[in-house]
């Protein structure tokens, strides 16, 4: 999957409808402290069906809309929509909105579905070449300052592949070892005829 574009309207900072192109390749998002950078991530996470108040840094569900500021009323929903394409080729448009006092709605390619019919898409997704794969401004520095054995955590982790993979690489490995050492017994038994 590759996400082509997103579009936020009334989430945290972004209160006028601002659109962001994604080109393909890396993305890096920078600016002054404060101008957003964060908030953009995490309405990626959040169109996702992300509702971890850790990851969303929110108390409440509703945290995520516009509070206001001196000079503007705060909004009454925010909408991310996120244009992707899929793995073949089809056009994906995921659509979270909140309201106030209505909770979150989720439409995909127009049709209203459930939170777990988003997360599934995503889920999906992670395990594929073109993962979403999100790097927040903290876990960068943690991976420059990480030794390597960390560091190919970190990236396991961001690339979807932290559990089944790994494990199976790691038996591949294991068996390898284990058949060298067969092969060295034999060598040794066969000294000893
Ligand atoms: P830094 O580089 O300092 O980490 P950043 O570019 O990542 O900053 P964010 O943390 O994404 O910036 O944005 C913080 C800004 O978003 C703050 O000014 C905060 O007041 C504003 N903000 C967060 N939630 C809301 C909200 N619900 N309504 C209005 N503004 C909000």
């Amino acid at each position: 999957m590759e996400i082509r574009k997103l579009r936020l309207s009334g989430f945290k900072s972004f209160v006028e409808p601002a659109d962001l192109r994604i080109e393909p390749g890396l993305t890096g998002v920078v600016g002054p402290n404060g101008c957003g950078k964060s908030n953009l991530l995490e309405a990626i996470r959040w169109v996702m069906a992300e509702n971890s108040p850790k990851s969303l840094r929110s108390g409440g569900m509703e945290d995520v809309i516009f509070a206001g500021t001196a000079n503007r009323p705060p909004r009454d929903f925010a909408e991310v929509v996120l244009h992707a394409v899929d793995d073949e080729g089809e056009p994906l448009d995921v659509t979270r909105r909140i309201e106030r006092g209505a909770g979150s709605a989720y439409r995909v390619n127009g049709r209203d579905v459930r939170a777990k019919d988003v997360s599934l898409i995503f889920a999906d997704a992670a395990t594929g070449a073109h993962s979403p794969a999100l790097v927040s401004q903290g876990k960068i520095a943690q991976v420059i300052a990480a030794k390597p054995a960390e560091r190919r955590m970190m990236l396991e982790e961001a690339a979807g592949i932290a559990g089944l993979h790994v494990r199976r690489r790691d038996a591949e490995s294991k068996l390898r070892q284990t058949e060298a050492n067969l092969a060295r017994l034999e060598d040794l038994m066969a000294g000893l005829d």
